[in-house]
């Protein structure tokens, strides 16, 4: 094509009319999907009937303005966004704008989304020309096509934009958008207000997995819709119904006997056959909604036959069971439904009552790793020492503060800092005499001692200490890490001198809160409890436990007005800590529990003659100092992870042989 044709051909392109066809169509007609997805290869609307009615409720004639649909994973969700612009830039010209959680997210939908389908897609490549070609216009996250261009946003800088009007917005993933009270709805509220001057021509699609009861955008925006659920017929009897996972049935916990029981009949029919009879048309309004506003629910349940199955999804329900953060997560990411949060404010006696009499700092059974958690305060430091077992079973061992200058160099024996080294240094037995040592240290690096913390886990870090830092709600409870510059006493900046990780508090608080409520719920008791506390701890410990709850209304975690919450954050670092990747208690295998069951709690006792079981109770805490490291009897297990038992090796009958590298 010379010069002049293309130049004649952009001018048409700008000028023509809007394509009135839906972009149903135009997938099928145009979109060749990229061979790492699901199904590489031309778009077919057969593969996938419930996506068919909502890219043409976005379509030019059908009447809507904003569309938002609350899905699951895996579900060609994310190719319907890619559609909805695909079908914008060649048919309808107009300005668009694309809203990415981060910018670090929509610089990845541009690498791994937009650019394979606007290679694979000859009819977009017209229009967006290559990047390296001059003067294509055509970058990250700016795309210029005859009649407008494409910007790709962070949720933070959605408001920043100039660009005068528009007429399409992508709104993905919203309920990753970080959000405050005056916030809440923010960015949807923007791009109404942008794309006003297009009248009905505008369009919004919004997407997103749903989060929190009460405090999921999505679940918001969905509600303000007409609701349209997908009822397919009951392949036994012909009623029309929603999928519901509560009358999902299997037998005998084997995920492959899985089929779905119709509420008319009570026939159970299994995947192919209720997917096979899957068409466009089977969307039921259930709302009437605001004008202009459609809404779709769509769990993974629907996902098209071949995809993500019903096997898999009883096989991770099951998984889930009795774990809060993977029922969440099965909750939101497959059932596409809001997870209630337990927002009822526990009062501090209750937790107190459900205190057990263990003795402080002696590691009962069932517990194999320890890790310390430590608050940096102005002039004190709060530290809560955990011993964790299979299913991430946690159980507090002690609760202490250390009073002092933070300031103090930590070789001075009157520095808190001295004394925490005291502490992680010595040595907690358990009933069979083996004694533990902590695994790992995190160390909160908020407050006035920033640098201080700093130079503290740097010299500390090839002895198990790291430096932490909170991290925005719906974060993992130890998450990315960057290096950090730090300033030692003299001044002087040693460049990228610490590793920094950031600690998903919300998540943490969530998770611990919701494992009390599931030993409650089941009615578990002593070392069946998920989390566990002693009597011994002093009340300020069941205080600070309580010193917060979770607002909705926020969508995260608050502290009362007036209360010490040392005891929950110090829990929190504790947790963070045994999710270190040395340490990574939540992904230990089997295995690798029944190994240091038998090596910490080995049946043959007689093997350790002469070591005295720690029976008697310790004393109780309130608050306790910490001691100079206490003298350490063999057999010593050091830090599980690093090195092998050679006290216990030595001379036994080889029962204990090939221990070394377990966790490799
Ligand atoms: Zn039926």
């Amino acid at each position: 094509m010379g010069a002049v044709d293309a130049f004649i051909r952009s001018i048409q392109d700008a000028i023509r009319p809007d394509d009135r066809g839906s972009i149903s169509e135009w997938a099928a007609k145009y979109r060749i999907l990229p061979p790492d997805t699901p199904e590489p290869g031309p778009w077919r609307n057969e593969r996938t009937p419930c996506l068919v009615e909502i890219m043409d409720t976005l379509s030019p004639a059908s009447g809507y303005t904003e569309v938002w649909l609350k899905k699951g994973h895996q579900l060609g969700g994310s190719a319907l966004g890619e559609n909805f612009i695909g079908h914008a830039i060649t048919s309808a010209a107009g300005n668009i704008l694309g809203v990415f959680a981060t910018i670090d997210d929509a610089n990845k939908w541009n690498l791994s989304r937009f650019e394979p389908m606007r290679t694979a897609t000859p009819a977009l490549r017209r229009a967006v020309k290559d990047r390296d070609v001059k003067g294509s216009d055509n970058t990250q996250r700016r795309k210029k096509f005859p009649g407008g261009m494409l910007q790709l946003v962070g949720s933070n800088r959605a408001g920043g934009l100039k660009s005068s009007t528009i007429r399409y917005v992508l709104l993905e993933e919203v309920d990753e958008y970080p959000r405050d009270v005056a916030k809440q709805g923010a960015v949807p509220e923007l791009a109404r207000n942008r794309t006003s001057n297009f009248g009905s021509k505008a369009r919004i699609f919004g997407n997103s997995t749903p989060t929190i009861e009460g405090a999921s955008e999505i679940d918001g925006q969905f509600n303000r819709g007409d609701q349209r659920y997908y009822m397919p017929p009951c392949p036994a009897c012909g009623h029309r119904q929603r999928l519901l996972w509560e009358n999902f049935r299997w037998v005998d916990s084997d995920p492959t006997t899985v089929g779905c029981a119709c509420v008319g009949c009570g026939i159970v029919s299994k995947e192919h056959e209720w997917k096979r009879l899957f068409t466009p048309d089977m969307w039921v309004k259930t709302a009437k909604g605001q004008p202009g506003v459609a809404s779709f629910h769509m769990p993974s349940l629907l996902a098209p036959l071949g995809w993500r199955s019903w096997v898999d999804l009883v096989v991770d329900w099951l998984e889930a069971q009795g774990n809060p953060i993977k029922l969440k997560r099965f909750i939101n990411n497959e059932l596409a439904e809001c997870w209630q949060e337990q927002t009822d404010r526990v009062q501090w006696e209750v937790l107190k009552e459900r205190a057990e009499p263990y003795a402080l700092r002696a590691v009962p059974r069932g517990y194999y790793v320890l890790t310390l958690g430590v608050d940096t305060q102005d002039t004190w430091l709060a530290a809560q020492l955990v011993a964790w077992g299979r299913g991430e079973r946690a159980l507090v061992l002690d609760y202490f503060e250390i009073h002092g200058d933070l300031t103090l160099d930590p070789s001075n024996p009157d520095s808190p800092w001295f004394k925490l080294d005291a502490y992680r240094h010595q040595a907690f037995r358990n009933e069979f005499g083996i004694d533990l040592r902590v695994s790992m240290t995190a160390v909160d690096t908020g407050g006035l001692h920033t640098h201080t913390v700093y130079n503290y886990c740097r010299a500390r870090r090839h002895d198990s200490v790291i430096a932490i830092k909170g991290d925005r709600p719906g974060k993992p409870i130890l998450g990315r890490s960057s290096r950090q510059d730090v300033k030692n006493g003299k001044g002087d900046i040693m460049k990228n001198g610490v590793q920094l990780w950031f600690v998903g508090g919300d998540t943490a608080k969530s998770s611990l809160f919701a494992r009390m409520d599931a030993d409650e719920e089941a009615g578990r008791v002593g070392a069946d409890r998920l989390l566990r506390f002693s009597t011994q701890l002093p009340d300020i410990y069941f205080k600070g436990l309580t010193a917060e709850v979770y607002k909705v209304e926020l969508g995260r975690w608050e502290k009362l007005a007036g209360r010490r919450n040392e005891s929950l954050d110090t829990l929190v670092y504790a947790y963070a800590a045994a999710c270190h990747p040395t340490v990574r208690i939540h992904t230990a295998r089997v295995a690798e529990w029944d190994e240091l069951e038998r090596l910490l709690e080995p049946r043959h006792r007689d093997l350790f003659g002469g070591v005295p079981p720690a029976a008697e109770v310790a004393p109780a805490a309130a608050p306790v100092v910490p001691v100079s490291p206490a003298p350490v009897t063999s057999p010593v297990q050091t830090s599980a992870r690093d090195e092998e038992l050679e006290t216990v090796t030595a001379g036994d009958d080889g029962w204990l042989s090939n221990t070394d590298n377990w966790l490799n």
